[in-house]
């Protein structure tokens, strides 16, 4: 197994050593919320994270919590789409499928990810949700665009990348 990849460059961070790399990125894991540093040449493979060592992109959509949320914001240098739904809400479970699918086509260089407002209310109620399913856009730890209501996969696409 090739299990050297790109992460797990933390060290770097605090070795005092030279100013931040300009072809690195950081990528917070969607598995345990570890900032990860990847050279941007090498986002398409496969990379995985230096803490857990599950893949950091995945081309799928990871599930944010009230805890990992902030870090997520503010640590990933990738366009981070957010979609904020809940369980019992029908268009948002009607969307899901969809943004799946947007999550592979998209990847690696934007990620997908869904917050459940049942669970991080506080959260929800901070970037003032009113409707569900709300997708937030964020770059550079801040909120680039939103959308409120479903959308299929080819409103989808076009609406992030028209973002991103
Ligand atoms: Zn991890």
């Amino acid at each position: 197994m090739d299990s050297h990849a790109a992460a797990g460059d933390l060290s770097d961070v605090a070795s005092g050593n030279a100013a931040p790399r300009d072809d690195s990125v950081r990528v917070a894991c969607p598995h345990c919320a570890t900032t990860n540093r990847v050279l941007r040449a090498r986002l398409g493979e496969a990379a995985k994270c230096g803490s857990c060592k599950q893949p950091l992109l995945p081309g799928e959509p990871f599930e944010l919590t009230a805890a990992s949320f902030d870090r997520h914001i503010a640590t990933t240098d990738l366009p981070l789409v957010v979609d904020f739904w809940a369980p019992w809400c029908g268009p948002c479970r009607m969307m899901a499928p969809a943004y799946e699918q947007a999550a592979a086509r998209l990847a690696p260089g934007v990620r997908l990810a869904k917050l459940d407002t049942d669970k991080a209310q506080d959260i929800a109620a901070r970037f003032g949700i009113r409707g569900i399913p709300t997708l937030i856009v964020f770059r550079n730890g801040r909120e680039i665009a939103r959308q409120s209501g479903a959308m299929d996969l080819p409103r989808l696409l076009d609406w992030i990348k028209s973002k991103v």
